[in-house]
């Protein structure tokens, strides 16, 4: 089992999506489901944020955007991909302008279907999200070591 040092931080992207997913990630963070009860924050800088949560489809307008928002995430970052529009472009996927889901344009670690994906499930990913960023975070620290070790074997 592996625990966490720090309260993990989500930010979230909106692609295109119709609003349905992201009102389903407001109701877990509020309240009734409660995400924060995992020590979970939310906050709309990503430079502060350790995991991206993305909604909706991948179009043309979006991809820079949503590059330059997980590029601004410090490493160790996981990404989930909510809802089927985010995981692969569902019911949208064969319009002209969709490219299909988040992972045409960076790599997804979770994906959470639904239309609108449920909070539960939301919470559901964002735990699974929570356990991959751990494991994340443990093979930086492995590797800093081991460069470490290297660079003092040089010396
Ligand atoms: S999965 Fe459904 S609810 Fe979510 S953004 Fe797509 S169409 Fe909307």
């Amino acid at each position: 089992m592996t625990y966490l040092k720090k309260s993990p931080w989500i930010v979230h992207y909106n692609a295109s999506s119709c609003n349905g997913c992201d009102i389903e990630i407001l109701a877990a963070l509020t309240p009734v489901f409660d995400v924060e009860r995992f020590g979970i924050v939310n906050t709309g800088n990503p430079k502060h944020a350790d995991i991206l949560l993305v909604t909706g489809s991948i179009n043309a307008k979006n991809i820079e955007p949503l590059k330059n928002v997980y590029a601004q995430i410090p490493e160790p970052k996981v990404v989930v991909a909510i809802g089927i529009c985010a995981t692969s472009g569902g019911i949208f996927r064969e319009c002209y302008n969709i490219l299909g889901g988040t992972d045409k344009v960076i790599p997804v670690d979770v994906y959470v279907p639904g239309c609108a994906a449920r909070p539960e499930s939301i919470i559901d990913g964002v735990v699974t999200a929570l356990g991959i960023l751990e494991q994340k975070r443990l093979r930086m620290n492995e590797k800093a070591a081991t460069e470490a070790v290297k660079v003092g074997g040089t010396v």
